[in-house]
């Protein structure tokens, strides 16, 4: 049966661009980033794969997503740093999670949960500049004196050190640095010696040597995507590892002049042929990119005409042969023909991420390559 709707995640894909980046940066330590359910390609899966291609440790923002790994069988080390105030991070402990720690509260939450004989496995996150989470700079001292004290109490095990960079420009990511390095220092001169350091994310990873300290962490490049301008995927020995297809549901002819689609933003010009594409804002296809995207039909590549509805949108063919049950690639590996996840991104206004990672509910996944 072929599916309405169905996003083709390949696995070999996600296992050989964390191998390829794993390369690029050296062979440093890689955290493969699966938050928001693999940047929509499916946590559990997706871990595997990254796995498979040599990361050592994953990376989620919250501690549910952690535990549903877990859940999944996963054994692997997970780091999770972005908590609900009042987050009870007794089950995290049990379950083996390392705790990104942003704040004084979130340190004495994490004490709380720990006992000396199963000390809690924290990372110290500080703000560099990027003013999202991160212990803030003016209270580093405090932060920093009170994880020394834990420490000696036997209640925290300092397993790493990381921040965020802004990717503003190189200027403002050394200036990031920089301050890293002070925070290091203020750790290391309280007696501690954290085992992990990390600061970049992809695109430092792939753009800023200076940013890797021994470990990097890779969420979208995992995926297939460069988020450095001026560098392609491709160049990177990355592809995209989602496919998001459906197929033609309805074929008609029409005349000259008819409108299509909500409010007519689209006439033909000719006698046309229109095709049905049962895939809509609701599973993903970003509304904002109506008469601008496009998709690949037979290996053609058709634009969407006027606005793209809830479950459905229309291509206007022109001559193109085209039958019901035709496959429609949405987006898929361009290195194929076929348009980008980036390209979409750039008709919406928006980038591959927020593309890839809103894939909706009604989406058939499918996994082809390892599994
Ligand atoms: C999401 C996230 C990453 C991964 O970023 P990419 O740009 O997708 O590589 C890394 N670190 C943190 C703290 C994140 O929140």
């Amino acid at each position: 049966m072929s599916a309405l709707r169905e996003a083709v995640v390949d696995l070999d894909a996600i296992s050989s661009n964390v191998r390829a980046l794993r390369e690029h940066v050296g062979g440093r330590r890689v955290i493969g980033v699966v938050k928001a359910d693999g940047y929509g390609h499916g946590a559990v899966a997706a871990a595997r794969a990254a796995v498979r291609g040599g990361a050592e440790m994953l990376g989620t923002a919250d501690v549910t997503e952690a535990l549903e790994l877990r859940e999944a069988g996963i054994t692997t080390p997970i780091l999770s740093w972005l908590h609900d105030p009042e987050e009870d991070f007794h089950a995290a402990l049990a379950a083996d999670v390392r705790i990104g720690v942003s704040s004084a509260r979130e340190l004495a939450r994490v004490v709380d949960a720990a006992s000396p004989d199963r000390p809690a496995l924290v990372h110290l996150k500080f703000d560099t500049g990027l003013s999202r989470n991160g212990v803030a700079r003016s209270a580093w001292g405090d932060v920093v004196d009170a994880t020394a004290t834990a420490v000696r109490d036997g209640s925290i095990d300092l397993d790493g050190c990381f921040t965020h960079l802004s990717n503003t420009s190189d200027d403002d990511d050394r200036d990031a640095i920089r301050s890293f390095d002070e925070a290091l220092d203020l750790v290391r001169s309280r007696g501690l010696a954290p085992r992990m350091v990390h600061a970049a994310a992809t695109a430092a990873s792939i753009a800023l040597p200076e940013s890797r300290f021994d470990t990097v962490r890779l969420g979208i490049g995992m995926y297939g995507f460069s988020p450095v301008p001026g560098i392609g995927a491709a160049e990177l020995g990355l592809r995209p590892a989602m496919r998001l297809v459906s197929h033609v549901a309805a074929v008609k002819s029409v005349d000259p002049g008819s409108g299509v689609s909500y409010g007519y933003r689209y006439r033909t010009h000719d006698r046309s042929t229109l095709a049905l594409v049962p895939i809509g804002y609701a599973d993903g296809v970003p509304r904002q990119a109506s008469s601008l995207g496009e998709v690949s039909i037979r290996g053609i590549r058709h634009r969407v005409a006027g606005r793209i509805a809830m479950d459905q949108f229309v291509v206007d063919v022109g001559e193109s042969p085209v039958e019901v049950g035709d496959e429609v690639v949405v987006f898929g590996d361009p290195a194929t023909g076929v348009p980008s996840a980036s390209e979409w991104g750039a008709h919406a206004d928006t980038i591959d991420y927020d593309i890839v990672t809103r894939i909706g509910r009604r989406v058939r996944r499918t996994y082809v390559g390892f599994e």
